[in-house]
């Protein structure tokens, strides 16, 4: 079996990563510190306890796994803690993956598949964003982000480094199955505190600003379902399995939606009401992040296929209602 170190591996991200690694045939080696992560949901490869800041035990787990590959979700990756916390974006997110990104070329571990995010791009006024748009993100944590992709780029032309840079829209929508799902503690994104507010695990919804220039006014973004984003990663490891060299992906569906049309569509799937009060703008959000790249789609052979709103908003509902990490 050939082993694939998941940093992050106990998060939602990676944990949905890990299913579809094990069904392609791979061994998931998940690495997390849990500080965001459950090991609840490390629930088909080994785990290994560590941080990215801790050198020694990555290269301890270099050692024991010898791993094909690296796919790198651990971050922190909230937009407004980045912007009040901004040193621990710079230290976890950059400093860490250094560390990691070090320690891989040290074990001659020389594919690696990182997240990246549409944030690196920030404000484009009405440009759909494709992967050759400037890169001016808006926040700490975009910014830590690009700071990633460019030490990979410098790491490939030092020694070798072939890599794979999805940039994710919104992921949204749990594994249908319900083996694994989206559970942050604090909760920050949209859908799953809608779902809170609907079932009344929370007051209600904010809605973070209506002043956007946008036709109602609040913010707009291009939803991707879990499923078909890690989809995107195995197509990714192929791709640098068979040697096809370094390249950027975005991993959106080209379609946005805008806060109010998600709060609509959670009404029509769960059949109740989304309780809602209006708030000021939440610092460092971009008014429309909409992915306008088919790169994915024409080079990687990917084709996103819960990716409706309709979907992603019944996979997340049917988790909430039957699975979190805290029972
Ligand atoms: N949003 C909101 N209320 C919330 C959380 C999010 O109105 O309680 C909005 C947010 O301003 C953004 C969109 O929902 O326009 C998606 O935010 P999320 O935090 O889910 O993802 P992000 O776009 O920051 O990656």
């Amino acid at each position: 079996m050939t082993n694939i170190l998941v940093t992050g591996g106990a998060g939602y991200i990676g944990s949905h990563a890990c299913k579809a690694l094990a069904q392609a045939g791979y061994t998931p080696v998940t690495y997390d510190n849990l500080i965001t992560g459950w090991q609840d949901a490390v629930k088909f490869g080994p785990f290994e306890q560590g941080d990215l800041l801790d050198r020694a035990r990555l290269d301890e787990v270099f050692t024991k796994y010898r791993p094909a590959a690296v796919m790198h979700f651990a971050a922190l990756s909230q937009v407004g803690e980045a912007m009040s916390q901004p040193g621990r974006y710079w230290t976890n997110n950059v400093a860490g993956s250094l560390n990691l990104i070090e320690a891989a070329v040290a074990a001659n571990c020389l594919n690696f598949v990182f997240s990246s995010t549409c944030a690196t791009y920030g404000e484009h006024d009405n440009v759909v964003l494709d992967e050759d748009t400037p890169q001016l993100p808006l926040n700490a944590y975009g910014a830590s982000k690009r700071a990633i992709e460019d030490i990979l780029r410098d790491f490939e032309a030092a020694y070798g480094l072939n890599h794979v840079i999805f940039r994710y829209f919104n992921v949204a929508g749990a594994d249908p199955e319900g083996d694994v799902g989206e559970f942050h503690r604090p909760e920050t994104h949209l859908v799953p505190l809608m779902l809170d507010a609907i079932d009344g695990k929370r007051d209600g919804l904010t809605v973070f600003g209506t002043d956007y220039d946008t036709p109602d006014g609040t913010c707009i973004r291009d939803y991707v379902h879990v499923c078909d984003l890690v989809d995107a990663h195995v197509l990714g490891l192929n791709w640098l399995e068979q040697g096809k060299g370094s390249r950027v992906f975005n991993l959106g569906t080209g379609s946005g939606f805008s806060v109010m049309e998600v709060i609509g569509h959670s009404k029509a799937v769960t059949n109740r009401e989304v309780p809602y009060s209006i708030g000021p703008r939440r610092a460092g959000d971009c008014t429309k992040l909409v992915s306008g790249s088919t790169r994915a789609e024409l080079e990687l052979g990917w084709e996103p296929k819960r990716s409706t709103l309709e979907t992603m908003i019944g996979d997340a509902w049917r988790w909430h209602q039957n699975g979190n990490y805290e029972k």
